[in-house]
């Protein structure tokens, strides 16, 4: 694709908030393009479909909270085939041994107590670790384990606040195929260039004029799409530099990690049923779970989070494979090792493109999701995942950021033409 000369915007980054940006703009009439870093579309919601038999999200793969959630709205519409089943989140394996009925009702009970002492915690004025605000209790360590892996950050680390703010409600969907491959679909009219890393944003002047290896390109608007990692990590320099109120605010948005390992068994395997999920864990602060049966296909995925999902990166390929096949062994004994045909790992924080997997609040850091929302210089618009106060680390909320962005600037356009049609008309004769 050549670069266009003259634009209106410029979005920055092919994920879900800006595809769905410039796809809003395009509709409104704007002339738009897309600039990814990546030689793919679809940032940290990507659908491999060659590794395994079944496609395999490595990044989001749940439309989170279907009553509303827009993409669901949208997938209902277009897809023939949505998994709707009430995925229930309870550890069937946990504390190394297989719970009964009862027990798991008693973990399921804790996690609603869990989240009332959650968003108490966070109606208050000061604000708390995610983990302080928690009840006691024999399932603590397991649900903080799980909430772990819901931040991509250890509980002690995360904001009560943040966490309270987060809209819920009950249905997660998947979308056969994958969410990936759903939201590559549905915007699948709108122009990127790949391979196109921005290195140098210039807004000092009049416009925006951004820098890329492809060559440097101007438009009035440009809408940020990166991850607070890729933000935070300076690897686009800002003229004139980013504001000490972003810069705090990024601090406060660090971004976590959350990693997968997909499994592959072959189709004789019978150990667990469709949704079961068990907890696995070595010592409070190193843990596992692993979610048996995806769409009925003889994929497993293993969830690791935190910091021990960093230092397992760190580790290098394989280790946190290895640490989740420890845990299938533990569940199933070592004869399931034979039923395996295939495992991969994603690496989101060894991604430069990312470098992690989606934002958390830091202590007090609730706030610091609107204030990185705030447009720069009324040109300069902000979305993605962590700029929403309560949809952060989801698909649908950079969906929404998105649009959000795009109708910023319809709104901008639509003020400048009234001016224009209502300024005095000047007599030249
Ligand atoms: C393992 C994992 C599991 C998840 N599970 C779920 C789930 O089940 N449900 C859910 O709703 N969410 C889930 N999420 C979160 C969800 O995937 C993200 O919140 C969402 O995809 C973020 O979209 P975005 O558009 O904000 O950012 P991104 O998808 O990161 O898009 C930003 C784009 O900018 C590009 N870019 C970076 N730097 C540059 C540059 N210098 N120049 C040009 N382009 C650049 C990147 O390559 C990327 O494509 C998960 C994420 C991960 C990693």
């Amino acid at each position: 694709m050549v670069l266009p000369a003259n634009l209106d915007v410029i979005v920055i980054g092919a994920g879900a908030a800006g595809l769905s940006a410039a796809q809003s703009l395009r509709q409104a009439g704007f002339e738009t393009v897309v600039l990814e870093a990546a030689d793919y579309i679809g940032g940290r919601c990507v659908t491999d479909t060659t590794t395994f038999s079944a496609p395999f999200d490595r990044g989001g793969s749940w439309l989170h909270s279907a009553p509303i959630n827009p993409l669901a709205r949208q997938a209902e519409q277009t897809e023939t085939q949505l998994h709707k089943k009430p995925w229930s989140w309870a550890w069937v394996h946990a504390l190394g041994h297989t719970l009964p009925e009862d027990q798991v009702q008693a973990y399921q009970n804790y996690q609603d107590e869990l989240w009332l002492a959650i968003n108490a915690a966070g109606a208050q004025a000061g604000d708390l670790t995610t983990q302080s605000a928690m009840p006691t209790g024999r399932w603590a360590q397991t649900a903080m384990h799980s909430i772990s892996q819901m931040l991509a950050g250890d509980a002690d680390v995360t904001s009560a606040k943040d966490s309270s703010n987060y809209a819920q409600a009950k249905g997660d969907w998947m979308v056969e195929g994958g969410l990936g491959a759903f939201i590559k679909r549905l915007h699948k009219d709108v122009p990127v260039q790949l391979n196109c890393p921005v290195t140098r944003i210039d807004y000092s002047g009049v416009g925006v004029k951004v820098t890329t290896p492809q060559g440097t390109l101007q438009a009035d608007h440009l809408i940020l799409t990166v991850s607070t990692g890729v933000l935070g990590a300076g690897v686009i320099e800002f003229v004139p530099a980013l504001p000490a109120s972003k810069r705090a605010a990024l601090e406060q948005l660090p971004n976590g990690l959350l990693n997968k390992v997909c499994i592959e068994f072959d189709p004789e395997w019978r150990g667990a049923v469709q949704g079961q999920t068990a907890d696995y864990h070595t010592s409070k602060d190193e843990f596992c779970s692993l979610l048996f049966g995806l769409f009925d296909t003889n994929l497993a995925v293993g969830f690791v989070a935190g910091r021990f999902a960093d230092a397992l990166e760190r580790q290098g390929a394989g280790a946190a494979t290895d640490y989740c096949l420890a845990g299938l062994r533990e569940t199933f004994g070592n004869s399931v090792e034979k039923h395996i045909l295939c495992t991969d790992e994603t690496a989101w924080r060894s991604n430069p493109n990312t470098i992690g997997s989606y934002s958390y609040a830091t202590l007090g850091g609730a706030g610091a999701r609107k204030t990185l929302a705030e447009p720069l210089a009324g040109r300069v618009f902000f979305a993605g995942e962590a700029t929403m106060t309560h949809t952060y680390s989801t698909v649908h909320g950079a969906y929404q950021s998105g649009k959000r962005a795009a109708d910023q600037i319809l709104s901008i356009q639509t003020q400048f033409a009234a001016k224009a049609r209502n300024a005095p008309q000047h007599d030249c004769g």
